[in-house]
Protein backbone atom coordinates (compact mmCIF):
# COMPACT_ATOMS: atom_id res chain seq x y z
CA UNK A 1 0.00 0.00 0.00
CA UNK A 2 1.60 3.54 -1.05
CA UNK A 3 -1.13 5.49 -0.21
CA UNK A 4 0.21 7.28 2.99
CA UNK A 5 3.83 6.71 1.96
CA UNK A 6 4.45 9.10 -0.64
CA UNK A 7 7.24 12.35 -0.45
CA UNK A 8 6.50 14.20 1.44
CA UNK A 9 3.47 12.43 3.16
CA UNK A 10 1.44 13.60 -0.10
CA UNK A 11 0.26 12.56 -3.64
CA UNK A 12 1.73 8.77 -3.91
CA UNK A 13 3.30 8.88 -7.45
CA UNK A 14 2.15 5.71 -9.45
CA UNK A 15 4.33 6.09 -12.47
CA UNK A 16 2.77 3.27 -15.03
CA UNK A 17 4.75 2.16 -18.51
CA UNK A 18 2.59 1.41 -21.33
CA UNK A 19 -0.88 2.52 -22.25
CA UNK A 20 -2.58 -0.17 -23.94
CA UNK A 21 -4.43 -3.28 -21.98
CA UNK A 22 -3.10 -3.61 -18.61
CA UNK A 23 -1.79 -0.24 -18.11
CA UNK A 24 -4.89 2.02 -19.28
CA UNK A 25 -6.79 -0.52 -16.82
CA UNK A 26 -3.96 -0.11 -14.02
CA UNK A 27 -3.75 3.57 -14.52
CA UNK A 28 -7.93 4.59 -14.73
CA UNK A 29 -8.36 2.21 -11.55
CA UNK A 30 -5.80 3.58 -9.83
CA UNK A 31 -7.87 6.78 -9.65
CA UNK A 32 -10.81 5.17 -9.25
CA UNK A 33 -9.23 4.25 -5.72
CA UNK A 34 -7.27 7.15 -4.64
CA UNK A 35 -8.25 10.43 -5.68
CA UNK A 36 -4.78 11.93 -3.96
CA UNK A 37 -2.12 10.17 -6.34
CA UNK A 38 -0.54 11.44 -8.75
CA UNK A 39 -0.77 9.13 -11.81
CA UNK A 40 1.49 9.66 -14.97
CA UNK A 41 1.11 7.20 -17.77
CA UNK A 42 4.31 6.64 -20.12
CA UNK A 43 3.55 5.26 -23.88
CA UNK A 44 6.08 5.37 -26.31
CA UNK A 45 3.92 4.84 -28.97
CA UNK A 46 1.33 7.78 -30.73
CA UNK A 47 -2.02 6.83 -29.21
CA UNK A 48 -2.76 5.33 -25.76
CA UNK A 49 -5.46 2.60 -25.01
CA UNK A 50 -6.23 0.89 -28.39
CA UNK A 51 -8.22 -1.67 -29.45
CA UNK A 52 -5.26 -4.21 -30.84
CA UNK A 53 -7.78 -7.14 -31.39
CA UNK A 54 -9.76 -4.77 -33.64
CA UNK A 55 -6.62 -4.35 -35.85
CA UNK A 56 -6.96 -7.20 -38.30
CA UNK A 57 -10.56 -6.13 -38.87
CA UNK A 58 -9.50 -2.43 -39.85
CA UNK A 59 -7.52 -3.87 -42.32
CA UNK A 60 -10.06 -5.34 -43.36
CA UNK A 61 -12.02 -2.41 -43.84
CA UNK A 62 -15.11 -4.18 -41.34
CA UNK A 63 -14.08 -1.46 -38.85
CA UNK A 64 -13.39 1.90 -40.87
CA UNK A 65 -11.69 4.52 -40.07
CA UNK A 66 -8.81 4.45 -37.29
CA UNK A 67 -10.50 6.67 -34.92
CA UNK A 68 -12.76 3.92 -34.13
CA UNK A 69 -9.76 1.85 -32.65
CA UNK A 70 -9.01 4.66 -29.94
CA UNK A 71 -10.81 3.65 -26.98
CA UNK A 72 -9.93 6.61 -25.08
CA UNK A 73 -7.69 10.11 -25.86
CA UNK A 74 -5.11 11.61 -23.17
CA UNK A 75 -7.46 14.42 -22.97
CA UNK A 76 -10.50 12.11 -22.20
CA UNK A 77 -7.82 10.44 -19.46
CA UNK A 78 -6.67 14.41 -18.51
CA UNK A 79 -10.34 15.28 -18.31
CA UNK A 80 -12.30 12.18 -16.65
CA UNK A 81 -9.80 10.44 -14.17
CA UNK A 82 -7.14 13.76 -13.65
CA UNK A 83 -4.86 11.02 -15.27
CA UNK A 84 -1.07 12.66 -16.88
CA UNK A 85 -0.69 10.40 -20.35
CA UNK A 86 2.44 10.94 -22.08
CA UNK A 87 2.37 9.78 -25.48
CA UNK A 88 5.87 9.17 -27.43
CA UNK A 89 7.31 9.23 -24.31
CA UNK A 90 9.90 6.42 -23.69
CA UNK A 91 10.84 4.82 -20.63
CA UNK A 92 14.49 3.90 -20.89
CA UNK A 93 15.80 2.81 -17.60
CA UNK A 94 14.73 2.02 -14.25
CA UNK A 95 16.74 3.19 -11.11
CA UNK A 96 15.69 1.20 -8.30
CA UNK A 97 17.73 2.62 -5.76
CA UNK A 98 16.14 6.13 -6.10
CA UNK A 99 12.93 5.14 -7.14
CA UNK A 100 13.07 7.00 -10.11
CA UNK A 101 12.66 5.98 -14.01
CA UNK A 102 14.13 7.68 -17.16
CA UNK A 103 11.91 8.95 -19.79
CA UNK A 104 13.23 10.11 -23.47
CA UNK A 105 10.63 12.21 -25.27
CA UNK A 106 10.40 10.49 -28.48
CA UNK A 107 9.58 13.98 -30.55
CA UNK A 108 12.53 16.15 -28.61
CA UNK A 109 15.17 13.69 -27.73
CA UNK A 110 14.99 15.37 -24.29
CA UNK A 111 15.56 12.84 -21.65
CA UNK A 112 14.28 13.48 -17.93
CA UNK A 113 13.68 11.49 -14.77
CA UNK A 114 10.85 11.12 -12.71
CA UNK A 115 10.39 9.76 -9.09
CA UNK A 116 7.77 6.85 -8.25
CA UNK A 117 6.61 5.38 -4.97
CA UNK A 118 4.81 2.76 -7.41
CA UNK A 119 6.56 1.61 -10.68
CA UNK A 120 3.69 -0.31 -12.93
CA UNK A 121 5.20 -2.28 -16.05
CA UNK A 122 2.71 -3.07 -18.59
CA UNK A 123 4.97 -2.65 -21.92
CA UNK A 124 3.06 -5.74 -23.61
CA UNK A 125 5.19 -7.73 -25.70
CA UNK A 126 6.94 -7.72 -28.97
CA UNK A 127 6.05 -9.67 -32.38
CA UNK A 128 8.74 -12.18 -33.23
CA UNK A 129 10.47 -11.81 -36.50
CA UNK A 130 13.31 -14.47 -36.83
CA UNK A 131 16.32 -13.59 -38.29
CA UNK A 132 15.79 -15.37 -41.77
CA UNK A 133 17.18 -14.66 -44.91
CA UNK A 134 14.95 -11.47 -46.27
CA UNK A 135 13.10 -10.93 -43.05
CA UNK A 136 13.95 -6.84 -43.34
CA UNK A 137 12.42 -7.03 -47.29
CA UNK A 138 9.86 -4.37 -48.23
CA UNK A 139 6.31 -5.90 -48.08
CA UNK A 140 6.88 -8.50 -45.05
CA UNK A 141 4.52 -7.05 -41.62
CA UNK A 142 3.87 -8.07 -38.01
CA UNK A 143 0.86 -6.62 -36.89
CA UNK A 144 0.60 -4.47 -33.53
CA UNK A 145 -0.33 -1.33 -33.53
CA UNK A 146 -2.18 1.25 -35.16
CA UNK A 147 0.68 2.12 -37.46
CA UNK A 148 1.32 -1.14 -38.54
CA UNK A 149 -1.83 -1.87 -39.87
CA UNK A 150 -1.96 1.73 -41.44
CA UNK A 151 1.43 0.75 -42.97
CA UNK A 152 -0.68 -3.08 -44.42
CA UNK A 153 -3.45 -0.80 -45.73
CA UNK A 154 -1.02 1.44 -47.23
CA UNK A 155 0.80 -1.03 -48.75
CA UNK A 156 -1.95 -3.13 -50.10
CA UNK A 157 -3.33 -0.19 -51.88
CA UNK A 158 0.12 0.94 -53.19
CA UNK A 159 0.88 -2.39 -54.73
CA UNK A 160 -1.94 -3.40 -55.55
CA UNK A 161 -1.70 -6.74 -53.42
CA UNK A 162 -3.55 -9.54 -55.30
CA UNK A 163 -1.52 -12.35 -53.21
CA UNK A 164 -0.31 -12.54 -49.73
CA UNK A 165 1.50 -15.31 -47.58
CA UNK A 166 0.66 -15.30 -43.54
CA UNK A 167 3.27 -16.89 -42.01
CA UNK A 168 1.67 -18.62 -38.89
CA UNK A 169 -2.32 -20.23 -38.89
CA UNK A 170 -3.08 -19.43 -35.05
CA UNK A 171 -5.90 -16.42 -33.83
CA UNK A 172 -4.05 -13.58 -35.54
CA UNK A 173 -2.78 -15.44 -38.91
CA UNK A 174 -7.04 -16.68 -39.74
CA UNK A 175 -8.30 -13.36 -38.53
CA UNK A 176 -5.57 -11.72 -41.10
CA UNK A 177 -6.79 -14.48 -43.19
CA UNK A 178 -10.25 -13.58 -43.45
CA UNK A 179 -9.81 -10.02 -43.69
CA UNK A 180 -7.43 -9.98 -46.73
CA UNK A 181 -9.47 -12.38 -48.40
CA UNK A 182 -12.27 -9.89 -47.77
CA UNK A 183 -10.21 -7.27 -49.77
CA UNK A 184 -10.03 -9.70 -52.63
CA UNK A 185 -6.77 -11.01 -52.06
CA UNK A 186 -5.66 -15.02 -52.34
CA UNK A 187 -4.36 -16.08 -48.65
CA UNK A 188 -1.64 -19.02 -48.09
CA UNK A 189 -1.00 -20.08 -44.74
CA UNK A 190 2.25 -21.68 -43.78
CA UNK A 191 1.85 -23.09 -40.29
CA UNK A 192 4.84 -25.12 -38.98
CA UNK A 193 2.30 -27.75 -37.15
CA UNK A 194 0.44 -29.93 -39.17
CA UNK A 195 -3.08 -28.22 -38.58
CA UNK A 196 -4.21 -24.36 -38.18
CA UNK A 197 -4.56 -23.00 -34.79
CA UNK A 198 -2.05 -24.87 -33.04
CA UNK A 199 -3.39 -24.29 -29.57
CA UNK A 200 -6.12 -26.65 -30.53
CA UNK A 201 -6.07 -30.64 -30.40
CA UNK A 202 -4.97 -31.58 -33.84
CA UNK A 203 -8.81 -33.01 -34.21
CA UNK A 204 -10.53 -30.43 -33.39
CA UNK A 205 -8.38 -27.72 -35.37
CA UNK A 206 -9.16 -30.25 -38.67
CA UNK A 207 -12.66 -28.80 -39.17
CA UNK A 208 -11.11 -25.39 -39.21
CA UNK A 209 -8.73 -26.10 -41.87
CA UNK A 210 -10.92 -27.53 -43.79
CA UNK A 211 -13.18 -24.67 -43.47
CA UNK A 212 -10.46 -22.50 -44.59
CA UNK A 213 -10.42 -24.28 -47.70
CA UNK A 214 -13.94 -24.01 -48.18
CA UNK A 215 -13.40 -20.20 -48.22
CA UNK A 216 -10.84 -19.92 -50.81
CA UNK A 217 -7.52 -19.40 -48.08
CA UNK A 218 -4.81 -22.19 -48.93
CA UNK A 219 -2.85 -24.50 -46.92
CA UNK A 220 0.94 -25.09 -46.47
CA UNK A 221 0.84 -27.17 -43.21
CA UNK A 222 3.98 -29.12 -41.28
CA UNK A 223 6.37 -26.36 -43.24
CA UNK A 224 8.12 -23.40 -42.35
CA UNK A 225 9.44 -20.63 -43.65
CA UNK A 226 13.29 -20.31 -44.59
CA UNK A 227 13.88 -17.25 -46.60
CA UNK A 228 12.30 -14.58 -48.42
CA UNK A 229 13.20 -13.61 -51.51
CA UNK A 230 12.99 -10.18 -53.99
CA UNK A 231 11.73 -11.53 -57.48
CA UNK A 232 12.70 -9.14 -60.21
CA UNK A 233 9.02 -7.76 -60.54
CA UNK A 234 9.29 -6.38 -57.62
CA UNK A 235 7.31 -9.15 -55.50
CA UNK A 236 8.54 -11.83 -53.12
CA UNK A 237 8.95 -15.03 -52.95
CA UNK A 238 8.32 -17.11 -49.71
CA UNK A 239 11.09 -20.15 -49.79
CA UNK A 240 10.10 -22.89 -47.17
CA UNK A 241 12.06 -25.60 -45.74
CA UNK A 242 10.54 -27.87 -47.67
CA UNK A 243 11.45 -26.36 -50.83
CA UNK A 244 8.45 -24.57 -51.79
CA UNK A 245 7.99 -21.60 -53.03
CA UNK A 246 4.73 -18.80 -52.93
CA UNK A 247 4.93 -15.71 -54.95
CA UNK A 248 3.73 -12.75 -52.58
CA UNK A 249 2.60 -9.04 -52.97
CA UNK A 250 2.50 -9.03 -48.94
CA UNK A 251 3.87 -11.20 -46.06
CA UNK A 252 2.27 -11.18 -42.69
CA UNK A 253 4.05 -12.60 -39.94
CA UNK A 254 1.87 -13.87 -37.22
CA UNK A 255 4.30 -16.60 -35.47
CA UNK A 256 3.73 -15.34 -32.18
CA UNK A 257 5.47 -13.16 -29.26
CA UNK A 258 8.03 -12.48 -27.08
CA UNK A 259 7.50 -10.75 -23.62
CA UNK A 260 8.64 -7.25 -23.82
CA UNK A 261 11.01 -7.55 -20.49
CA UNK A 262 14.40 -5.44 -21.16
CA UNK A 263 13.66 -2.68 -18.81
CA UNK A 264 12.53 -5.44 -16.56
CA UNK A 265 15.67 -6.85 -17.20
CA UNK A 266 17.98 -4.16 -17.17
CA UNK A 267 16.75 -3.19 -13.97
CA UNK A 268 17.71 -6.81 -12.38
CA UNK A 269 14.10 -7.95 -11.96
CA UNK A 270 13.46 -12.08 -11.68
CA UNK A 271 12.43 -12.97 -14.94
CA UNK A 272 10.85 -16.35 -15.14
CA UNK A 273 10.98 -19.70 -16.81
CA UNK A 274 8.73 -19.06 -19.49
CA UNK A 275 10.33 -15.18 -20.37
CA UNK A 276 8.19 -12.76 -18.52
CA UNK A 277 8.62 -10.69 -15.32
CA UNK A 278 8.26 -12.93 -12.82
CA UNK A 279 5.67 -11.65 -10.43
CA UNK A 280 2.96 -13.17 -7.64
CA UNK A 281 -0.65 -13.27 -7.21
CA UNK A 282 -0.35 -9.75 -6.41
CA UNK A 283 1.30 -8.73 -9.55
CA UNK A 284 4.06 -7.69 -7.86
CA UNK A 285 7.89 -8.01 -9.39
CA UNK A 286 10.70 -9.01 -7.21
CA UNK A 287 11.40 -5.43 -6.06
CA UNK A 288 8.38 -4.31 -3.68
CA UNK A 289 7.85 -0.90 -5.14
CA UNK A 290 7.38 -2.36 -8.70
CA UNK A 291 4.41 -4.56 -10.24
CA UNK A 292 4.07 -5.81 -13.77
CA UNK A 293 0.80 -6.63 -15.81
CA UNK A 294 -0.25 -8.23 -19.45
CA UNK A 295 1.85 -9.86 -21.66
CA UNK A 296 5.29 -9.05 -20.46
CA UNK A 297 4.39 -11.35 -17.15
CA UNK A 298 4.42 -14.65 -16.50
CA UNK A 299 1.90 -15.93 -13.83
CA UNK A 300 0.36 -19.35 -12.77
CA UNK A 301 -1.62 -21.73 -15.11
CA UNK A 302 -4.94 -21.76 -13.14
CA UNK A 303 -5.47 -25.47 -13.52
CA UNK A 304 -1.78 -26.93 -13.44
CA UNK A 305 -0.54 -24.27 -11.28
CA UNK A 306 3.19 -23.99 -14.00
CA UNK A 307 4.20 -20.61 -14.79
CA UNK A 308 2.90 -19.74 -18.04
CA UNK A 309 2.79 -16.36 -20.24
CA UNK A 310 -0.74 -15.86 -22.18
CA UNK A 311 -0.95 -12.73 -24.10
CA UNK A 312 -4.86 -11.84 -23.97
CA UNK A 313 -6.21 -9.08 -23.74
CA UNK A 314 -8.40 -9.99 -20.75
CA UNK A 315 -6.01 -11.17 -18.39
CA UNK A 316 -4.23 -8.21 -19.19
CA UNK A 317 -6.96 -6.03 -17.97
CA UNK A 318 -7.61 -7.78 -14.52
CA UNK A 319 -4.17 -7.58 -13.90
CA UNK A 320 -4.12 -4.42 -14.28
CA UNK A 321 -6.89 -3.45 -12.05
CA UNK A 322 -5.14 -6.09 -9.21
CA UNK A 323 -1.72 -4.30 -9.37
CA UNK A 324 -3.90 -0.82 -8.60
CA UNK A 325 -5.58 -2.45 -5.91
CA UNK A 326 -2.81 -3.84 -4.54
CA UNK A 327 -0.84 -0.73 -4.30
CA UNK A 328 -3.55 0.85 -3.21
CA UNK A 329 -3.64 -1.51 -0.20
CA UNK A 330 -6.65 -3.89 -1.01
CA UNK A 331 -6.21 -7.28 -0.44
CA UNK A 332 -6.62 -8.91 -4.12
CA UNK A 333 -4.93 -11.45 -5.84
CA UNK A 334 -5.02 -12.60 -9.53
CA UNK A 335 -6.64 -16.27 -9.42
CA UNK A 336 -4.16 -17.34 -12.43
CA UNK A 337 -4.75 -17.71 -16.35
CA UNK A 338 -6.94 -20.22 -17.81
CA UNK A 339 -6.40 -19.54 -21.57
CA UNK A 340 -10.05 -19.01 -22.39
CA UNK A 341 -9.94 -17.19 -25.85
CA UNK A 342 -12.07 -17.15 -29.02
CA UNK A 343 -11.40 -16.87 -33.13
CA UNK A 344 -13.70 -15.97 -35.37
CA UNK A 345 -13.36 -16.94 -38.88
CA UNK A 346 -15.59 -16.63 -42.30
CA UNK A 347 -18.71 -17.35 -39.86
CA UNK A 348 -16.54 -20.01 -37.68
CA UNK A 349 -16.13 -19.86 -34.08
CA UNK A 350 -13.22 -21.51 -32.32
CA UNK A 351 -13.13 -21.44 -28.50
CA UNK A 352 -11.28 -23.30 -25.99
CA UNK A 353 -10.19 -23.04 -22.45
CA UNK A 354 -8.37 -25.06 -19.99
CA UNK A 355 -6.33 -27.58 -20.71
CA UNK A 356 -6.05 -29.14 -24.38
CA UNK A 357 -4.86 -32.82 -24.38
CA UNK A 358 -1.74 -31.93 -25.83
CA UNK A 359 -0.75 -29.85 -23.11
CA UNK A 360 -1.60 -32.72 -20.95
CA UNK A 361 0.26 -34.98 -22.38
CA UNK A 362 3.40 -32.61 -22.87
CA UNK A 363 3.00 -31.67 -18.60
CA UNK A 364 2.89 -35.53 -18.34
CA UNK A 365 6.07 -35.77 -20.61
CA UNK A 366 7.90 -33.05 -17.85
CA UNK A 367 6.94 -35.16 -15.20
CA UNK A 368 3.47 -33.99 -13.72
CA UNK A 369 0.87 -36.85 -14.65
CA UNK A 370 -2.26 -35.90 -14.72
CA UNK A 371 -4.78 -38.65 -15.15
CA UNK A 372 -7.40 -37.95 -17.29
CA UNK A 373 -10.67 -38.64 -19.76
CA UNK A 374 -11.66 -36.82 -22.28
CA UNK A 375 -15.50 -37.03 -24.43
CA UNK A 376 -16.32 -35.76 -27.53
CA UNK A 377 -19.86 -34.50 -28.72
CA UNK A 378 -21.53 -32.82 -31.53
CA UNK A 379 -24.90 -30.90 -30.00
CA UNK A 380 -26.92 -28.77 -32.10
CA UNK A 381 -26.43 -25.07 -30.71
CA UNK A 382 -30.44 -25.12 -29.92
CA UNK A 383 -33.25 -27.50 -30.23
CA UNK A 384 -33.24 -29.67 -33.43
CA UNK A 385 -36.79 -29.04 -33.99
CA UNK A 386 -36.36 -25.13 -33.58
CA UNK A 387 -35.26 -23.73 -37.63
CA UNK A 388 -31.90 -23.12 -37.68
CA UNK A 389 -29.77 -25.64 -35.48
CA UNK A 390 -26.80 -25.70 -35.87
CA UNK A 391 -23.88 -28.70 -34.84
CA UNK A 392 -21.10 -27.86 -32.92
CA UNK A 393 -17.55 -30.10 -32.05
CA UNK A 394 -16.82 -30.14 -28.52
CA UNK A 395 -14.34 -31.64 -26.75
CA UNK A 396 -14.02 -31.97 -22.75
CA UNK A 397 -11.20 -32.69 -20.76
CA UNK A 398 -11.52 -33.74 -17.29
CA UNK A 399 -9.77 -35.50 -14.49
CA UNK A 400 -10.51 -39.45 -13.69
CA UNK A 401 -9.72 -38.82 -10.17
CA UNK A 402 -11.95 -36.38 -9.11
CA UNK A 403 -14.25 -35.43 -11.74
CA UNK A 404 -12.60 -32.07 -11.85
CA UNK A 405 -13.01 -30.59 -15.52
CA UNK A 406 -9.36 -29.95 -16.99
CA UNK A 407 -10.58 -28.21 -20.29
CA UNK A 408 -12.97 -27.95 -23.17
CA UNK A 409 -12.92 -26.80 -27.20
CA UNK A 410 -15.82 -26.20 -29.49
CA UNK A 411 -15.91 -25.30 -33.02
CA UNK A 412 -18.79 -24.45 -34.62
CA UNK A 413 -21.61 -21.19 -35.14
CA UNK A 414 -23.90 -19.51 -32.56
CA UNK A 415 -23.97 -20.44 -29.29
CA UNK A 416 -20.32 -22.26 -29.65
CA UNK A 417 -18.54 -18.92 -27.25
CA UNK A 418 -21.18 -19.54 -24.50
CA UNK A 419 -20.81 -22.48 -24.14
CA UNK A 420 -17.12 -21.98 -23.52
CA UNK A 421 -17.48 -19.16 -21.60
CA UNK A 422 -19.65 -21.01 -19.18
CA UNK A 423 -17.09 -23.91 -19.18
CA UNK A 424 -14.41 -21.46 -18.11
CA UNK A 425 -16.21 -19.97 -15.20
CA UNK A 426 -16.80 -24.03 -14.16
CA UNK A 427 -13.20 -24.72 -14.42
CA UNK A 428 -12.48 -21.40 -12.49
CA UNK A 429 -14.72 -22.86 -9.47
CA UNK A 430 -12.95 -25.87 -9.40
CA UNK A 431 -16.40 -27.76 -11.08
CA UNK A 432 -16.83 -30.97 -11.83
CA UNK A 433 -17.87 -33.18 -14.97
CA UNK A 434 -21.14 -34.22 -12.05
CA UNK A 435 -21.86 -29.98 -11.83
CA UNK A 436 -21.81 -29.77 -15.29
CA UNK A 437 -24.40 -32.18 -15.45
CA UNK A 438 -26.64 -30.39 -12.78
CA UNK A 439 -26.13 -26.97 -13.91
CA UNK A 440 -29.06 -25.12 -14.47
CA UNK A 441 -29.22 -23.02 -17.93
CA UNK A 442 -31.55 -20.84 -19.60
CA UNK A 443 -33.57 -22.18 -22.16
CA UNK A 444 -35.73 -21.61 -24.70
CA UNK A 445 -35.90 -23.26 -28.25
CA UNK A 446 -34.07 -20.55 -30.19
CA UNK A 447 -31.25 -20.41 -27.54
CA UNK A 448 -30.34 -23.66 -26.30
CA UNK A 449 -31.99 -27.11 -25.40
CA UNK A 450 -33.53 -28.45 -22.08
CA UNK A 451 -30.30 -30.37 -22.12
CA UNK A 452 -28.00 -28.08 -22.68
CA UNK A 453 -24.84 -28.91 -24.43
CA UNK A 454 -23.08 -27.80 -21.38
CA UNK A 455 -25.29 -30.56 -19.83
CA UNK A 456 -24.40 -33.04 -22.19
CA UNK A 457 -20.76 -32.59 -21.84
CA UNK A 458 -21.14 -33.28 -18.21
CA UNK A 459 -23.57 -36.18 -18.19
CA UNK A 460 -21.69 -38.45 -20.87
CA UNK A 461 -17.93 -38.01 -18.66
CA UNK A 462 -19.87 -38.35 -15.54
CA UNK A 463 -21.71 -41.63 -17.28
CA UNK A 464 -17.85 -42.69 -18.06
CA UNK A 465 -16.68 -42.08 -14.68
CA UNK A 466 -19.58 -43.72 -12.92
CA UNK A 467 -19.05 -46.79 -15.41
CA UNK A 468 -22.57 -46.49 -16.48
CA UNK A 469 -21.11 -45.74 -20.45
CA UNK A 470 -17.44 -46.35 -19.85
CA UNK A 471 -16.01 -44.72 -23.51
CA UNK A 472 -13.13 -45.73 -25.72
CA UNK A 473 -11.10 -43.86 -27.83
CA UNK A 474 -10.28 -44.11 -31.63
CA UNK A 475 -6.58 -44.13 -31.27
CA UNK A 476 -6.49 -46.96 -29.10
CA UNK A 477 -8.69 -49.38 -31.76
CA UNK A 478 -5.02 -50.86 -33.33
CA UNK A 479 -4.67 -52.32 -29.76
CA UNK A 480 -7.63 -53.53 -29.38
CA UNK A 481 -9.40 -57.34 -30.08
CA UNK A 482 -13.27 -56.36 -29.65
CA UNK A 483 -16.11 -56.77 -31.30
CA UNK A 484 -16.57 -53.75 -33.11
CA UNK A 485 -20.39 -53.30 -33.28
CA UNK A 486 -21.76 -50.53 -35.82
CA UNK A 487 -24.76 -49.53 -34.96
CA UNK A 488 -26.39 -46.78 -37.58
CA UNK A 489 -28.69 -47.92 -40.34
CA UNK A 490 -27.88 -49.59 -43.71
CA UNK A 491 -26.90 -46.97 -45.61
CA UNK A 492 -24.95 -45.35 -43.48
CA UNK A 493 -23.18 -48.30 -42.98
CA UNK A 494 -23.15 -48.80 -46.41
CA UNK A 495 -21.46 -45.28 -46.91
CA UNK A 496 -18.46 -46.04 -45.40
CA UNK A 497 -17.45 -47.90 -41.63
CA UNK A 498 -14.72 -49.40 -40.02
CA UNK A 499 -12.83 -52.31 -41.47
CA UNK A 500 -14.14 -55.57 -39.77
CA UNK A 501 -17.47 -53.73 -37.70
CA UNK A 502 -20.15 -55.66 -38.00
CA UNK A 503 -23.90 -53.56 -38.64
CA UNK A 504 -26.65 -54.24 -36.58
CA UNK A 505 -28.77 -50.95 -36.46
CA UNK A 506 -30.06 -49.89 -32.84
CA UNK A 507 -33.62 -50.28 -33.49
CA UNK A 508 -33.16 -53.85 -34.18
CA UNK A 509 -30.57 -54.53 -31.67
CA UNK A 510 -32.36 -56.28 -28.91
CA UNK A 511 -34.24 -58.39 -31.63
CA UNK A 512 -30.68 -59.53 -32.77
CA UNK A 513 -28.95 -59.52 -29.25
CA UNK A 514 -27.63 -62.97 -29.86
CA UNK A 515 -25.54 -62.13 -32.52
CA UNK A 516 -23.09 -60.62 -30.39
CA UNK A 517 -20.45 -62.40 -28.58
CA UNK A 518 -20.67 -63.07 -24.95
CA UNK A 519 -17.56 -62.83 -23.91
CA UNK A 520 -14.81 -60.68 -24.99
CA UNK A 521 -15.35 -56.80 -25.14
CA UNK A 522 -17.61 -54.97 -27.47
CA UNK A 523 -17.31 -51.54 -28.90
CA UNK A 524 -20.20 -49.55 -30.35
CA UNK A 525 -20.10 -46.51 -32.56
CA UNK A 526 -22.68 -44.32 -34.80
CA UNK A 527 -21.97 -40.77 -36.34
CA UNK A 528 -21.87 -38.60 -32.90
CA UNK A 529 -21.74 -41.50 -30.23
CA UNK A 530 -25.70 -41.06 -29.25
CA UNK A 531 -27.34 -43.96 -30.60
CA UNK A 532 -24.23 -46.37 -29.79
CA UNK A 533 -24.36 -44.55 -26.24
CA UNK A 534 -27.89 -45.93 -25.74
CA UNK A 535 -26.55 -49.20 -27.78
CA UNK A 536 -23.97 -49.73 -24.64
CA UNK A 537 -26.27 -49.34 -22.37
CA UNK A 538 -28.49 -51.76 -23.41
CA UNK A 539 -25.81 -53.87 -23.98
CA UNK A 540 -24.18 -53.37 -20.36
CA UNK A 541 -27.87 -53.94 -18.63
CA UNK A 542 -27.83 -57.20 -20.31
CA UNK A 543 -24.61 -58.12 -18.84
CA UNK A 544 -22.38 -57.79 -22.77
CA UNK A 545 -18.91 -55.69 -21.61
CA UNK A 546 -19.60 -52.72 -23.74
CA UNK A 547 -18.30 -49.44 -24.50
CA UNK A 548 -19.11 -46.81 -26.29
CA UNK A 549 -16.64 -44.97 -28.86
CA UNK A 550 -16.19 -40.92 -27.91
CA UNK A 551 -17.56 -39.04 -31.15
CA UNK A 552 -18.46 -41.50 -33.18
CA UNK A 553 -17.44 -41.51 -37.09
CA UNK A 554 -17.31 -37.31 -36.89
CA UNK A 555 -14.57 -37.95 -34.63
CA UNK A 556 -12.98 -40.63 -36.29
CA UNK A 557 -12.96 -38.65 -39.74
CA UNK A 558 -10.99 -36.12 -38.09
CA UNK A 559 -8.39 -38.26 -36.46
CA UNK A 560 -5.82 -38.77 -39.46
CA UNK A 561 -2.88 -38.89 -39.39
CA UNK A 562 -3.39 -38.68 -35.22
CA UNK A 563 -4.65 -41.98 -35.12
C1 LIG B 1 -3.73 -8.02 -33.91
C2 LIG B 1 -4.03 -8.44 -32.52
C3 LIG B 1 -5.26 -9.01 -32.23
C4 LIG B 1 -5.55 -9.42 -30.93
N1 LIG B 1 -6.77 -9.97 -30.67
C5 LIG B 1 -7.07 -10.35 -29.41
C6 LIG B 1 -8.35 -10.86 -29.10
O1 LIG B 1 -9.23 -10.95 -29.97
N2 LIG B 1 -8.59 -11.24 -27.82
C7 LIG B 1 -7.65 -11.13 -26.82
O2 LIG B 1 -7.91 -11.49 -25.68
N3 LIG B 1 -6.42 -10.63 -27.09
C8 LIG B 1 -6.12 -10.24 -28.36
N4 LIG B 1 -4.88 -9.71 -28.62
C9 LIG B 1 -3.89 -9.63 -27.52
C10 LIG B 1 -4.10 -8.41 -26.67
O3 LIG B 1 -4.21 -7.29 -27.48
C11 LIG B 1 -2.94 -8.28 -25.71
O4 LIG B 1 -2.89 -9.44 -24.92
C12 LIG B 1 -3.07 -7.08 -24.80
O5 LIG B 1 -3.13 -5.90 -25.54
C13 LIG B 1 -1.87 -7.03 -23.86
O6 LIG B 1 -1.94 -5.87 -23.09
P1 LIG B 1 -0.62 -5.21 -22.50
O7 LIG B 1 -1.06 -4.00 -21.76
O8 LIG B 1 0.18 -6.20 -21.80
O9 LIG B 1 0.23 -4.80 -23.77
P2 LIG B 1 -0.15 -3.86 -24.98
O10 LIG B 1 -1.59 -3.73 -25.14
O11 LIG B 1 0.67 -4.31 -26.15
O12 LIG B 1 0.44 -2.45 -24.52
C14 LIG B 1 1.79 -2.27 -24.24
C15 LIG B 1 2.17 -0.85 -24.59
O13 LIG B 1 3.36 -0.54 -23.92
C16 LIG B 1 4.11 0.35 -24.72
N5 LIG B 1 5.51 0.31 -24.28
C17 LIG B 1 6.33 -0.76 -24.31
N6 LIG B 1 7.53 -0.44 -23.78
C18 LIG B 1 7.47 0.86 -23.43
C19 LIG B 1 8.40 1.76 -22.85
N7 LIG B 1 9.62 1.37 -22.52
N8 LIG B 1 7.99 3.03 -22.62
C20 LIG B 1 6.73 3.43 -22.95
N9 LIG B 1 5.83 2.62 -23.50
C21 LIG B 1 6.19 1.35 -23.73
C22 LIG B 1 3.90 -0.18 -26.12
O14 LIG B 1 4.12 0.84 -27.07
C23 LIG B 1 2.46 -0.66 -26.07
O15 LIG B 1 1.58 0.31 -26.62
C24 LIG B 1 -4.58 -9.26 -29.91
C25 LIG B 1 -3.34 -8.69 -30.19
C26 LIG B 1 -3.07 -8.27 -31.47
C27 LIG B 1 -1.74 -7.64 -31.76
Amino acid sequence: MIEDRGPNGDKPRILIVGGVAGGASCATRARRLSEKAKIILFERGPYVSFANCGLPYYVGDIISGEQKLIVATPQLFRDRFNIDVRLEHNVVSIDRTKQEIEVEDLKTSNRYREKYDALVLAPGASPIRPALPGINLPGIYSLRTIPDSRDIRNWIVQHNARKAVIVGGGFIGLEMAENLVRRGISVTIIEMQNHVMPALDYEMAVPVGSHLLANGVSLNLGDAVAEFQQNVDGNLAVKTKLGKSFTTDLTILAIGIRPEISLAQNAGLDIGVRGGIRVDDRMRTSDEHIWAVGDAVEVHDYVTEEWTNIPLAGPANRQGRIAAGTILGRDFKFRGVQSTAVCGVFGLTIASTGLTENAIKRLSDSGKKINYDKVYLYPGHHASYYPGAKNMAMKLMFSTEDGRVLGAQAVGEEGTDKRIDVISMAIQSGATVYDLEEAELCYAPQFGAAKDPFNIAGMIAANALRGDSPTFHWEDMANTKAFILDVRNPSEYAAGHIEGAINIPLNELRSRINELPSDGEILTYCTVGQRSYYAARALRLNNFNARNISGGMYTYEKMEPAK
